[in-house]
């Protein structure tokens, strides 16, 4: 069953597409990590994803065949939006008492649990927590519900490393032990590698990359060797970034099966990070052959 399937998906405000070709299938069970630049069409994604955005064409779906937003899919999906939109004049424990009021399948235990052990506060408003505190709740009502597929808008932005690290924690240990599926955009691309095995990179509104993490660093290696070498390289592999220091140049290429490694070049597996990194830097790129003159990227320092 996939947690999430579009085909086709489109989302346009006047003139341009915010969502633009979208076809994509994730299979239930993955933590997914939704990456791209500002205004790349994460958030309007994730809100077709849950019915907050309708689409101008195509279809998604969610959970198997559930039309994104329906009734059915809303009470099997937990959403965490940006702005974690809370009673802001409600207290810790109102706030607690709404969202198990509106929830049957609502965890009272978990939620109060939880929020003991983070410290939150039962009798402050929640609006005077901090933002990081919001999130914590935001996301601690919407785990109580115990999901099969949580969709999470940049939860890590407004927490502190500590608060960050415990969040994605709590989110795999739930992913592990219910099976749940959980999709989680983020501009925090160092702790991608640890905490999602799926990734799907966006671009301008449209898919520049998706697939398994270990899949994708599989289909990519970086090639290190002397620049005047580099143009008749290049012309042989699909290079997506090129990095160039003094004499010598690093390519990222991808590839469908294993690269050969031409005479007096390095090859070494790309790191997430730089991975993901790299295709952030040109979004045009879905990998490209040919001459490098032009795309070449200067380092100026030292070869990673
Ligand atoms: P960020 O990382 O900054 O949150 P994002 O990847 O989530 O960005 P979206 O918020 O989905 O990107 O926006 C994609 C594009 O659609 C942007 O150009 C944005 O300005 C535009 N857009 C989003 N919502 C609307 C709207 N309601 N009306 C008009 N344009 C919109």
């Amino acid at each position: 069953m996939n947690a999430l399937e579009t085909f086709g998906l489109g989302v346009r405000y006047g003139q341009s597409w915010a969502v633009r070709d979208c076809t994509l299938s994730i299979e239930e069970g993955h933590v997914v990590a939704l990456v791209g630049s500002n205004g790349a069409g994460k958030t309007t994604l994730l809100h077709c994803a849950v019915g907050l955005t309708e689409a101008t064409c195509g279809t998604i779906s969610v959970l198997g065949d559930l039309r994104a937003g329906s009734d059915e899919a809303l009470a099997r999906v937990a959403f965490v939006a940006q702005d974690t939109p809370l009673y802001r004049h409600l207290t810790v424990t109102e706030m607690v008492e709404v969202a198990a009021n509106l929830n049957r399948s609502f965890d009272l235990p978990f939620a109060t649990a939880r929020l003991r052990q983070l410290d939150i506060p039962a009798k402050r408003r929640v609006g005077k927590l901090s933002g990081g505190q919001q999130a914590q709740l935001a996301l601690t009502l919407a785990l109580a519900r115990h999901p099969d597929l949580v969709i999470l808008d940049e939860p890590l932005a407004r927490l502190d490393p500590v608060a960050r690290h415990d969040v994605m924690a709590l989110v795999l240990s739930m992913a592990a032990e219910e099976g749940i599926s959980v999709i989680f955009s983020s501009h925090v691309v160092s702790e991608l590698e640890r905490v999602a095995d799926y990734l799907v990179l966006m671009a301008h509104g449209s898919l520049q990359l998706t697939g398994p993490i270990d899949e994708i660093l599989a289909s990519h290696t970086v090639l290190a060797g002397p620049a005047d070498d580099a143009d008749r390289v290049a012309t042989q592999c699909s290079v997506v970034h090129v990095e160039q220091a003094a004499r010598r140049v690093q390519l990222l290429v991808r590839h469908d099966q294993s690269v050969d490694i031409p005479p007096g070049w390095e090859a070494s597996p790309p790191s997430l990070d730089e991975l993901v990194l790299a295709y952030l830097r040109d979004p045009s790129v879905v990998g490209r052959s040919g001459p490098l003159a032009l795309a070449a990227t200067r380092a100026g320092g030292t070869l990673r």
